[in-house]
């Protein structure tokens, strides 16, 4: 057996999507003559504002994610996305091109207990399948000796509304710490690529990091839902004030941040580092 990390890659996206959201859009207002060099980034954040979403369907962006079995259930009830996903009835991980092992995905925050009967139960479902295979089943009932931490890879296609739609749910800390950091990876595309789509939808952990939000709560003495629930108080304001015009999501954000940094002390921004150091050590994520 082997384990490998998590991974999210863009593989396809609507080209030039900004402006093939505007040429539709500005179908409805008839307003095509409107359209200039920088027209279309400011034109799809008013869609946005205005709820006017449906006209984001016009762009579609293609992930190939590399996950586990568990997290793949939960990303296939995303109705509006179509996908393509490795087949445990086709593929025969006794083949060659398998390199002879089944390959896990090690789930995150185990115990190091946890983490060796868990390793020794992978391997033990890994002998069993071998078994079964050369005593004649079929991929798809030796299949069934295989745990929900298998890996498994898609290809997970949507438009820009969906993917709205998808990361507002999976970024939240209520989602799986694996979905979450498919959600972040792909929230990290949106932003470099395409910000306005995302300019509402503020991800913490993107900005400060997951570890610095849980050291954040550690040295207020506060517990981490209620730093969110300040944090999030926080993001309603940036909301307000970007649609009311007054400022950026990139400047509010330095605000946030600045205030929640003023709340740690010296040795915690010195704790952070040091742990920082571990994380890296001993990442589980890729
Ligand atoms: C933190 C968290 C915990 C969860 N826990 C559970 C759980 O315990 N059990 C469980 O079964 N699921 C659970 N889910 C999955 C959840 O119930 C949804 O199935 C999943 O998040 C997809 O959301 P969706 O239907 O809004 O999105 P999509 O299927 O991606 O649809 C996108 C949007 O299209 C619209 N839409 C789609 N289909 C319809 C329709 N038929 N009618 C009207 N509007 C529609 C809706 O506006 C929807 O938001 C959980 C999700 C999260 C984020």
């Amino acid at each position: 057996m082997k384990t490998v990390k998590p991974s999210v890659k863009n593989i396809y996206a609507t080209p030039d999507a900004m402006r093939a959201i505007e040429r539709a859009g500005r179908v409805c207002y008839r307003s095509d003559g409107k359209t200039t060099r920088h027209s279309a980034a400011p034109f799809v954040k008013r869609l946005i504002e205005n709820g006017h979403e449906s006209i984001l369907e016009h762009a579609t962006a293609s992930f190939r994610v590399v996950t586990d079995r568990g997290v793949s259930h939960e990303i296939v009830r995303h109705r509006l996305s179509s996908f393509a996903q490795e087949s445990t009835r086709f593929c025969n991980y006794t083949k060659k091109k398998f390199g002879g092992n089944i390959l896990f995905i090690k789930p995150a925050g185990l115990t190091p207990q946890q983490e060796d009967d868990w390793l020794a139960f992978c391997e033990r479902s890994e002998r069993l399948y071998f078994n079964w295979i050369s005593q004649g089943a079929s991929p798809q009932q030796a299949r069934h000796i295989l745990p929900i931490s298998l890996k498994t890879e898609l290809v997970w296609t949507a438009n820009f509304r969906e993917w709205r739609t998808i990361l507002k749910q999976r970024l939240s800390t209520a989602a799986h710490p694996h979905m979450q950091f498919v959600a972040g990876k792909i929230y990290d595309w949106f932003l470099k690529k395409y910000p306005i789509m995302v300019f509402d939808i503020v991800n913490l952990d993107a900005y400060y990091g997951k570890e610095k939000m849980l050291l954040l709560s550690k040295n207020h003495k506060t517990s981490k839902k209620e730093l969110w629930q300040l944090a999030f108080a926080k993001e309603e304001e940036v909301r307000i004030n970007v649609a009311k015009n007054k400022t950026t999501p990139t400047t509010l954000l330095h605000v946030l941040a600045k205030d929640l940094m003023e709340k740690v002390q010296k040795a915690a921004l010195c704790a952070i580092g040091k742990r920082r150091k571990k994380v890296e050590q001993n990442e589980d994520f890729g």
